[in-house]
């Protein structure tokens, strides 16, 4: 049996208690965490193979992103960063997907994206739109935790218009239906159980009643649970309106598609009564508060965290640092209500470790340090002049939160592999991917602007 002991760290185990434990050590045999004690205790009960000396850092679980799009990163950072959401659907993302990447390009970018959400201490992150059998190798070679989906959509939708409302095209139901059951009997347990699927809808706008009934139906059937972005925009929230004169959560809650296993990312413009529908049915908000802030708009949060919605934390897109999204959640929270003590750190690490574990039906594996859970772990070093001093006055999880930075993660262990040693990724060749991702994005954006497209 392989043991790793990682020692002289403080733990910070998200185990539903606000503590740390100090003067233990935490033992890692195979994929599993097995003890918390002395290292004294530890070693003389055990033969360790390897023994970590996690002096001046803290271990805690690893954090696990509820919302991701792998490739979109770093195909779109720098560039889809001063547009509002409507430009960058209509005026990049979808003429990309129509007219100009390929599979091999979205494979490329998620190598990318993976280094990076692994050196910021991502440990599992839940993907919505999982590209292509490409991108879903990517993902899975890069050692990471991925909760894959593929996109669900039956809308033909003229995206040379953003006024005209869609129609729905059962021919595209039935094909997006096949396409995600194929890619489930695929991936889901694929590299001992790092790979699962969820069932994505993109935006239930863009879905009919029926694709939404029957995702859900057929995610149930499965045991596994459903995604979708809501309440994202406001053209959107006025379509429902329009065509179902509901809002968008009375209108998939009387598809049948709510419960505790469904993800709903963003939730912006949210009208009081959908806080309740949200609450009652225990649905997840997938909270991404940089890209919401970004949008120029906020949440109902303060009503939210009243109402003590499910709640867990997602990057989105563009930026996949863990503790500045943390750090966007309070200011958020406090500018929404008002209300400086509205939440504490532990809330918005809670919100990116074990509530997020339980968002994705994952909390009895991952999202705390205890024992019998799977060692998916991160040593993050508080020996740094942005943290520093460090001693019994100051509380760790207060500095996770507000001072912390991914590129202070040191160590990413996940399912008891040692995926990123000294901030560097083990499984990727982070120049080669570095490098494929800046001639590739060169192609493809030259080929998007010989496209005319107004961007
Ligand atoms: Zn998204």
């Amino acid at each position: 049996m392989h043991r790793i002991l990682i020692k002289n760290g403080i733990i910070v185990p998200m185990d539903g208690n606000n503590r740390t434990i100090e003067n233990k050590a935490l033992l890692i045999e195979e994929n599993g965490i097995a003890a918390i004690d002395s290292a004294e205790t530890l070693v003389k009960k055990h033969d360790i193979n390897q023994t970590i000396d996690a002096g001046g850092k803290v271990v805690m679980p690893g954090i696990v992103n509820c919302h991701a799009h792998q490739g979109w990163t770093s195909l779109c950072r720098g560039i889809a960063e001063d547009m509002t959401v409507e430009d960058y659907i209509f005026r990049l993302t979808e003429p990309l997907i129509e007219h100009v990447v390929t599979d091999e390009d979205m494979q490329c970018f998620a190598y990318l994206d993976c280094v990076e959400m692994l050196k910021f201490g991502n440990t599992c992150i839940s993907e919505f739109e999982t590209f292509s059998d490409d991108t879903a190798s990517a993902i899975m070679e890069s050692g990471i935790r991925g909760v894959l989906g593929v996109n669900m959509t039956d809308a033909d939708w003229d995206f040379s218009d953003p006024n005209a409302l869609p129609n729905y095209n059962p021919d595209l139901k039935k094909k997006n239906l096949d396409k995600a059951i194929k890619f489930y009997d695929i991936w889901q347990g694929k590299n001992d159980g790092r790979i699962s699927v969820r069932f994505s809808n993109n935006v239930p706008l863009l879905c009919s009643p029926e694709l939404l009934t029957e995702t859900k139906i057929l995610a149930k059937e499965r045991g596994i649970g459903v995604n979708t972005h809501i309440n994202a925009e406001p053209m959107e929230t006025e379509a429902y309106q329009l065509m179902y004169q509901k809002t968008g959560v009375e209108f998939i809650s009387d598809v049948g598609y709510l419960d505790e296993n469904t993800n709903l990312v963003h939730m912006i413009y949210t009208k009081d009564r959908e806080i309740d529908i949200v609450k009652e049915t225990n649905a997840y908000m997938i909270h991404c508060p940089f890209e919401m802030g970004k949008r120029g708009a906020c949440a109902p949060l303060g009503k939210m965290y009243a109402a003590d919605l499910n709640m867990a934390l997602g990057s989105d897109w563009l930026m996949m640092d863990p503790f500045e999204q943390m750090r966007f959640a309070a200011v958020l929270a406090r500018v929404n209500s008002g209300d400086a003590l509205l939440k504490n750190a532990y809330d918005f690490l809670e919100m990116f470790t074990i509530k997020a574990a339980k968002a994705l039906d994952l909390d009895d594996k991952i999202g705390s340090l205890e024992i019998g859970k799977l060692a998916d772990i991160i040593l993050v070093d508080f020996d740094q002049p942005h943290i520093v001093p460090m001693n019994s006055h100051y509380d760790p999880v207060t500095n996770l939160v507000y001072n912390v930075h991914g590129s202070d993660v040191s160590m990413v262990i996940i399912d008891g592999e040692i995926v990123v040693e000294n901030g560097k990724v083990n499984t990727i060749d982070e120049q080669k991917a570095m490098e494929d991702a800046n001639i590739r994005s060169e192609a493809v954006f030259n080929k998007f602007k010989s496209l005319d497209t107004n961007l």
